[in-house]
């Protein structure tokens, strides 16, 4: 280039920019064109022949300089950035409206007016010395690592503080510099739906953030994008040819260069990548490749296609890709039947459906969200403050900015419907109101998103459970290819159960039987049960409840078939089941012909000062052991009938709350007799086996004396995760906030397992159990199951499974693939094959034969204690069954074909599931115990 830093004949104009490890659009701050001071804009003018661009290029630096560097910035949200108001003032004096209406005199005297407004509110002057500049800046960059909006955004995606950033200090080229130059931002694939499309927009005559800031629409980087940019927006071909070319056309050349570059950049980061260029005098220079932020969806695709091109292995596909993004994809879409009441249309920036009432500002969408209403976020352009409003919207639109505008790349981060630049519409954040055309929408109506196509629309707009995507199915497969870990599910309905198997549960691992106790007429005999003053009583109300059990394990065995299933004995506190306020006690004493003070004194009576460490768990069953009696009879009578029927039921009973050897002992005594007693009656065997949580520290620490009556331990993360802190699990949101502020704790240990301290106890519970009983089967059961990070930790402990609500399934069959990956099992032992293999070696006499001999009798015995081979055939949904819940899902239709090697398992199995509409399991009823 020639250029010299400060030299005022032919000076180096640089931009300074952060670096992060990872893409964080727009949180951290950039300054451009430093190196401009009174001589050395002089110099630009020469080089470029244009006073115009020099002047214009120095008052932006000095506001650009005057706000990051040296902090001169609005005193709160509601005041003028004091720059803007310093450029309206001589607007107004000027008597013109736009910005390119300033002369070239104008544009100096601004440049001027912005230093003496420097000195005027900061009381020193901006530095005209390059060097100092250049320092200022380094700094400056460096700190916006921790901008609250960047430690907002850290937080959200989980990223660590502790990483810093890097500053980039490059040498400017101009995209500003008239009609020959451009700038623009490109994803080398499409970062909404993964599609193998270079995808990029531009803007001419401009400068690097103007397309990211949404300030002017762009253009389209590719023909073929362009015309669909056309279509969508009803441009006729010869005005979009005329107007709104695309690069491809208005610089072929540059294009093409382009095109090299991010093949290459691809094929060298094997991963799609977000670039950053700039045209200068028609030659193109490239400011910045990262890998590119994208949605769920295009992950998925993205990771399959590049298996196929041989660009990436399996391996690399499946890490790739973040677990908990994949929630995402069971996002309802619109339902093609409902009615569209569509009032115009932008871009399809992030896809989803979004409906919610019209909110302007990040502020109101966070209070509106907070008080339970589902907001929709409308801005004419977003910026990084809006963060906050944007997590709480179920939607975004903007009137301003392009599919690579900040509301774009942050919605898709977030993987939020939005819909930008949607020009025909006129925003008041005075008035509170859209405008388009003669249709005025006001805050707090309804209106409703939809990312694939752009289009928005009036009302609520019926939605539909999401279809899962070949792609999806093809990386759940791999990943099943991959896990070492069994996923199940937390279920209590036949419904969830059969939900969670089409997502690839292999089994439940947590059924609550008190959710069953709220059903319709069942509380009544709940509350008999309570009420009851003798054991006489107490068997009167539960033989009203047996029928009903039954009924529902009968339900849940048989969608779990072939799998085990998880019944946990009643564990919440009793006082859980009875009304608290007066009207439903004076309800519950008519129903049950009792005085309103009878049922006051029961529930004073229950009343606890310490629930959760109170009388629940296998505590209720030690004092009431008619009440484990009748679950033990409601469970072996549903397996009884179901193997009567050809079914292949599989009940795991298991005891809550242990924490001595003897309270597991006592119930599996009434659970064994039952057994007995209900196989004699109906003259059916059923296979199955007793085991208990682990979920109280005791229980952790002696875990050997315990596992000797155990067929299997489940961790019951959640209460031993509030035992071993001793934060209660009700109460812990109100500090735990300030302890992940003040780095107290890394992260909410009820949300992410500790494995320090929780993890510990389990380590130990494990090789204790395992020690006295090896055959012991060790699950996880607790809100960790589904969270990939404690996932990980499940599989490097040796558990057999971990388990999650139906809905995190997918979650964790990819959490657990990718901790096989990363840490990978220790070397099986292969011990008959090795001695075969030794004693032929030895054998010299016996020569060859014998060795070959011993390797073909050795053969099958690795193929024999070798893992589980799974094969998993995705295919479209068959049936539908009713649905009962509001909130409805699609679940991932699935032919799973299980081919099992080891001997004692049960032959090739095949499973034709059927398609069911699900529910999201946030809007499960509330669990009977507090959580
Ligand atoms: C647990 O404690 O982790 C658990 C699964 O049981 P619950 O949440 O029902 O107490
Ligand atoms: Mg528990």
């Amino acid at each position: 280039m020639g250029a010299k830093f400060g030299d005022p004949a032919n000076p180096l104009l640089l931009s300074v920019r952060s670096g992060a490890r990872v893409s964080m659009p727009g949180m951290m701050d950039t300054v451009l064109n430093l190196g401009l001071n009174d001589e050395t804009v002089d110099g630009i003018i020469r080089k470029s022949g244009n006073n115009r661009f020099g002047w214009d290029s120095y008052r932006r630096f000095v506001q650009m300089y005057g706000d990051v560097v040296m902090g001169l910035k609005p005193k709160d949200k509601d005041a003028h950035d004091p720059f803007e108001e310093v450029m309206d003032k001589l607007k107004a004096e000027k008597g013109v409206k736009a910005d390119l209406d300033l002369t070239i005199a104008d544009l100096k005297e601004l440049v001027s007016r912005y230093k003496q407004l420097i000195v005027r509110k900061l009381g020193k002057e901006f530095p005209s010395d390059p060097k100092e500049q250049l320092w200022g800046a380094i700094g400056a960059v460096f700190m916006s690592w921790d901008t609250a909006r960047a430690v907002l955004y850290r937080k959200m995606n989980g990223y660590d503080d502790k990483w810093g950033t890097a500053v980039n200090v490059q040498a400017m080229v101009f995209g500003n510099r008239g009609e020959s130059c451009a700038t623009g931002v490109a994803f080398t694939r499409d970062p909404a739906t993964g599609e193998n499309l270079f995808y990029g927009e531009y803007l001419i005559n401009a400068q690097g953030e103007d397309v990211v800031a949404g300030i002017r629409t762009p253009q389209q980087v590719t023909l073929v994008g362009s015309r669909r940019w056309a279509k969508d927006n009803n441009v006729a071909e010869e005005d979009r040819a005329k107007s709104f070319p695309s690069l491809e056309e208005y610089m072929p050349n540059a294009y093409n260069d382009l095109v090299d570059v991010y093949t290459r950049l691809e094929h060298h980061y094997k991963d799609m990548q977000d670039i950053e260029f700039t045209i200068q005098d028609q030659k193109l220079w490239m400011l910045q490749t990262r890998n590119g932020k994208r949605t769920a969806e295009a992950a998925v695709t993205i990771a399959v296609d590049m298996v196929k091109e041989k660009l990436i292995d399996k391996k690399t596909a499946l890490l790739r890709i973040d677990p908990s993004s994949l929630d995402q994809l069971l996002h309802p879409t619109f339902d093609p039947a409902a009615t569209r009441n569509v009032i115009t249309k932008g871009l399809p920036a992030s896809p989803g459906a979004g409906t919610g009432r019209v909110v302007f500002n990040a502020d109101d969408a966070e209070d509106w969200f907070k008080r339970g209403e589902k907001v929709v976020l409308v801005r004419i352009e977003t910026s990084p403050e809006d963060l906050k409003g944007m997590t709480a919207a179920q939607g975004i639109l903007t009137q301003r900015g392009g599919m690579t505008s900040h509301a774009a790349v942050v919605a898709r981060g977030m993987g939020k419907c939005c819909v930008s630049g949607c020009g025909d519409i006129e925003i008041s954040y005075a008035r509170k109101e859209i405008k388009f055309k003669d249709v005025l929408v006001k805050e707090g109506d309804y209106i409703s998103l939809d990312g694939s196509t752009g289009e928005v629309m009036l009302g609520e707009v019926k939605t539909r459970p999401a279809e899962l995507s070949g792609n999806f199915g093809i990386i759940m497969q791999w990943a099943d290819e991959a896990k070492k870990l069994g996923v199940r599910t937390n279920a209590d309905t036949p419904h969830d159960a059969a939900v969670a198997r089409n997502f690839g549960a292999q089994g439940i691992g947590l059924c609550r039987t008190e959710h069953m106790f709220f059903e319709g007429d069942r509380i009544k005999a709940v509350r008999e049960m309570i009420l009851a003053d003798n054991l006489e009583g107490r068997k009167i109300a539960l033989a009203k409840l047996l029928p009903m059990q039954r009924e529902d394990f009968y339900g849940i065995l048989k969608a779990m078939e072939g799998y085990g299933v998880t019944i946990r004995l009643l564990d919440p506190p009793l006082h859980e089941f009875v009304p608290h306020e007066e009207e439903s006690q004076r309800e519950m004493a008519n129903e049950m012909g009792i005085s309103v003070d009878a049922v006051k004194s029961k529930v004073n009576a229950l009343h606890e000062f310490n629930p959760m460490l109170g009388h629940r768990g296998c505590r209720l069953g030690i004092t009431y052991p008619e009440i484990t009696e009748m679950q033990a009879r409601a469970i072996f009578e549903a397996a009884c009938q179901l193997t009567k029927e050809g079914v292949d039921a599989r009940p795991e009973v298991m005891v809550p709350l242990v924490g001595t050897v003897k309270e597991l002992t006592s119930q599996k005594e009434i659970i064994v007799a039952t057994a007995v007693k209900v196989m004699e009656e109906t003259g059916v065997k059923v296979k199955y086996s007793v085991g208990t949580m682990i979920e109280v520290p005791r229980a952790a620490v002696t875990a050997d004396e315990i596992a000797k009556e155990a067929a299997f331990f489940s961790f019951g993360t959640n209460d031993l995760t509030q035992m071993t802190f001793g934060y209660s699990r009700d109460d812990a949101g109100k500090f735990l906030p300030d302890y992940i502020a003040k780095k107290i704790l890394p992260v909410d240990p009820f949300r992410v397992l500790d494995r320090t301290g929780v993890g510990q106890l389990i380590q130990m519970a494990v090789a204790k159990g395992r020690g006295v009983n090896a055959k012991l089967k060790v699950g996880i059961c607790g809100e960790h199951g589904g969270e990939p990070s404690s996932v990980e930790f499940c599989h490097m402990t040796g558990l057999n499974y971990v388990s999650c609500s139906p809905f995190r399934v997918p979650i964790a069959r990819l959490a657990a693939a990718q901790a096989a990956l990363r840490n990978a099992a220790p070397v099986k032992k292969t011990a008959p094959l090795k001695k075969a293999v030794v004693k032929a070696a030895k054998n010299v006499m016996a020569g060859l034969a014998a060795a070959k001999e011993a390797f073909k009798n050795a053969a099958p015995v690795k193929k024999t204690t070798a893992k589980v081979a799974k094969k998993v055939v995705v295919t479209k949904p068959k049936a539908k069954p009713a649905v009962k819940k509001s909130v409805k899902k699609k679940a991932a239709a699935k032919k799973t074909v299980v081919k099992k090697a080891v001997a004692k398992k049960p032959a090739a199995k095949k499973v034709a599931i059927k398609k069911v509409a699900v529910k999201k399991t946030a809007s499960k009823k509330a669990s009977a115990k507090k959580k």
